[in-house]
């Protein structure tokens, strides 16, 4: 068991609200097992458990899935409010092995694996998952020669109005093709970079890129780059966008960043400083995906967002489950009471856009509106479009 965030609160709010919060960590994880389970800490925000006698397979993964949910949950230490996640690799006696060794390294193995699904995961080891480890470490070694060797470009997809689809702007998304692999999917590549530190030279190349593609248009639409939470935390990054923009001619007010609520939990004095400067120089700022994580509304007073894009798990489900329905609109009123535009993202179907115009959702992103393209086409388009510019095959609405 490996508590996620919990470095960062050591490093912020102090060693002795590191110590109760562990003490706290441990009085869960208690509450979570019988008598005959054994509990031990291993070092720093690692924990394990031996749970014998087991009931099978399912009864581990229950256990795993229990503590993942317990430990996620708020503390209060010392009248802050904190939120540690945990990740749990379970390894199983016989199957996996036989000695503690083997059954410490494996189920080591499967909370690494755990981990790159995201914080608060689990994982179960696997034969192959040695190999597994190797293969990432190749593709770990063939990113840091991709960067080198001009294996990225980026797509840009249409973010258009809802009510009339005339496109106000794109959003850059990164592409690596890859020599032998083909197509390395971004939910694959962008948390290794982030993992080893690769984040920010691929992060930088990707603003330059899509700052100086939108300089090019014919007519100019804002443009949307996604900024990972490592990147946007380097003290310079406001001074190196200004230098991105004046070197590629950008107005600043076309640049739209897009950072995920992750980047919100930790060091907030800092973050908030560096939104309040990027905001000064007129870029934009979109909270992206949201409602997937701990999304606090307050969030949204206390950081100077412009933009808010509803993540793309609740625009599938609108039609279908009332419950995302309800969601949306309510996230739609506080937003527009906020004075934030909101963004749906994830729009594949006519009958989701037709309860978004409904709904009043300024602006809509999708498969149904348009794919990401390559910049030459988006270009092509922006020439030959007269405005208001609709996307290919499709016909204002009313
Ligand atoms: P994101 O920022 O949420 O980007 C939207 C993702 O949804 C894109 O996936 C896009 O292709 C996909 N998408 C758009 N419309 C639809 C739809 O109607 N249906 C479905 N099923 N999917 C749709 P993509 O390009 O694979 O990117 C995945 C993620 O990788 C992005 O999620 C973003 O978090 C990250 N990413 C991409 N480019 C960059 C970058 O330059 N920097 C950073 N830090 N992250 C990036
Ligand atoms: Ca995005
Ligand atoms: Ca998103």
């Amino acid at each position: 068991i490996d508590l996620d965030r919990f470095k960062a609160v050591n490093d912020t709010r102090g060693h002795d609200v590191g110590d109760r919060l562990l003490v706290e960590v441990a009085n869960r994880l208690r509450g979570c097992v019988r008598e005959t389970d054994i509990i031990a800490r291993m070092g720093g925000d690692e924990f394990a458990i031996l749970q014998a006698p087991l009931d099978g397979p399912e009864a581990a993964m229950a256990l795993a899935a229990r503590i993942v949910e317990r430990l996620g949950a708020p503390y209060h230490v010392g009248g802050q409010r904190l939120l540690v996640g945990a990740s749990v690799g379970v390894a199983l006696c016989p199957d996996h092995g036989c000695d503690p060794q083997t059954l410490l390294r494996r189920a080591d193995l499967a909370l690494y694996r755990a981990k790159l699904g995201g914080r608060g995961s689990l994982a179960c080891y696997a034969p192959g998952l040695e190999e597994d480890t190797t293969e990432r470490f190749v593709l770990e070694q063939d990113l840091r020669a991709a960067i080198a060797s001009d294996q990225f470009t980026l797509a840009y997809q249409p973010v258009c109005d809802t009510q009339s689809l005339a496109v106000v702007g794109f959003e850059a998304l990164l592409r690596w093709r890859h020599p032998v692999r083909g197509a390395v999917e971004p939910r694959l590549f962008i948390p290794l970079a982030e993992e080893c530190g690769l984040i920010g030279v691929l992060g930088q190349w990707a603003l330059e890129t899509a700052c100086a593609e939108a300089a090019a248009w014919a007519r100019p639409c804002r443009i949307a780059v996604n900024v990972s939470p490592a990147q946007f935390r380097a003290p310079d990054l406001p001074a190196r966008i200004a230098e991105t923009l004046a070197r590629t001619g950008l107005d600043p007010r076309w640049l739209q960043l897009e950072v995920t609520e992750g980047l919100l939990l930790e060091d907030t004095d800092a973050v908030l400083e560096t939104m309040r400067a990027l905001r000064a120089q007129g870029i934009g700022i979109t909270l992206d995906d949201f409602g997937t994580a701990h999304a606090s509304l307050s969030y949204l007073r206390r950081f100077p967002f412009d933009t808010l894009k509803i993540d793309q798990s609740f625009v599938r489900s609108l039609g279908e489950d009332a419950g995302a329905q309800s969601i949306v609109q309510a996230v739609l009123t506080l937003a527009h009471g906020l004075g934030l535009v909101v963004v749906a993202e994830g729009v594949e179907t006519e009958e989701q856009l037709a309860l978004l115009r409904a709904m009043r959702c300024q602006l809509v992103q999708g498969f149904l509106i348009g794919r990401p393209a390559p910049a030459a086409r988006v270009r092509e388009q922006l020439w030959s479009a007269a405005d208001p510019l609709l996307p290919a095959g499709q016909a204002a609405a009313g």
